[in-house]
């Protein structure tokens, strides 16, 4: 039997509390809940969980500040749940360091596959293990060969410019996983791209006429609204 994943959920609301325990728990992981933030702080220290899910309006303190504090010595796997919309609050989570975050109401499906994401991204040190074999990233009709510097769609040779393969390379490099605006300029262009979406958004518009059928309703690049880009989850 394989030993299961501790994971900790802190959050204040007992019925949220119970409810992503019960996923959880049904879903194999252990649970630890925390009800406030210095719990949870005591309690990453103490129990060393495998991840958090962090709800950031906490009855004591900010979840961001409770993020801020672990970051100073721990890449522990981090996944925000918050019931605020606030685009600008995603990215400073984003941006303190979190894996991920999920906007209240999720669906069950949606918090697996974020948890499941994050979780894999750490034990691979951000590597995607497909490609460490293969050289290759497949999602469904989408495949990139690292080595060749291809791109196909549905056994189609795609031309990208640099910029846009890698764009695209960087995407799938995090798939499943939301990259800020910020992150990819930074990564893409450099320190002085800050800020200058639009260089992304044009790079994104043509990348998407390319590989996708509907550019309208991607498949394989999804935007964040007012966040980043996700790359779908490999094979
Ligand atoms: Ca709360």
């Amino acid at each position: 039997m394989s030993i299961k994943d501790k994971i900790l959920i802190v959050e204040d609301e007992h019925n949220i509390a119970s409810f992503i325990g019960a996923i959880l728990n049904a879903n194999g992981y252990d649970v630890l809940h925390a009800h406030n933030g210095t719990q949870a702080l005591s309690m990453i220290t103490s129990h060393c969980p495998a991840l958090v899910i962090l709800d950031l309006g906490l009855p004591d303190m900010d979840g961001l500040d409770i993020l801020r504090q672990v970051r100073l010595w721990s890449h522990l796997p981090i996944v925000v749940v918050s019931a605020r919309t606030h685009e600008k609050e995603k990215v400073t989570a984003l941006d303190l360091g979190a894996d991920d975050y999920i906007t209240k109401p999720f669906g069950t499906d949606e918090l697996l596959a974020r948890i499941r994401t994050a979780l894999r991204h750490t034990r691979t040190q951000n590597a995607n293990p497909s490609v460490a074999t293969s050289g290759k990233f497949r999602a469904q009709g989408l495949e990139i060969d690292y080595d060749k510097h291809h791109v196909l769609v549905d056994g189609e040779k795609i031309h990208l410019t640099q910029n846009e393969y890698r764009l695209v390379t960087l995407l799938a490099r995090y798939a499943g996983k939301v990259l800020t605006y910020d992150y990819l300029l930074r990564e893409l262009w450099g320190p002085a791209a800050r800020g200058d979406n639009q260089i992304l958004r044009v790079n994104m518009a043509n990348i998407r006429r390319k590989i996708e059928k509907n550019p309208a309703e991607p498949e394989y690049i999804f935007t964040e609204v007012g966040v980043g880009y996700r790359m779908i989850d490999a094979d």
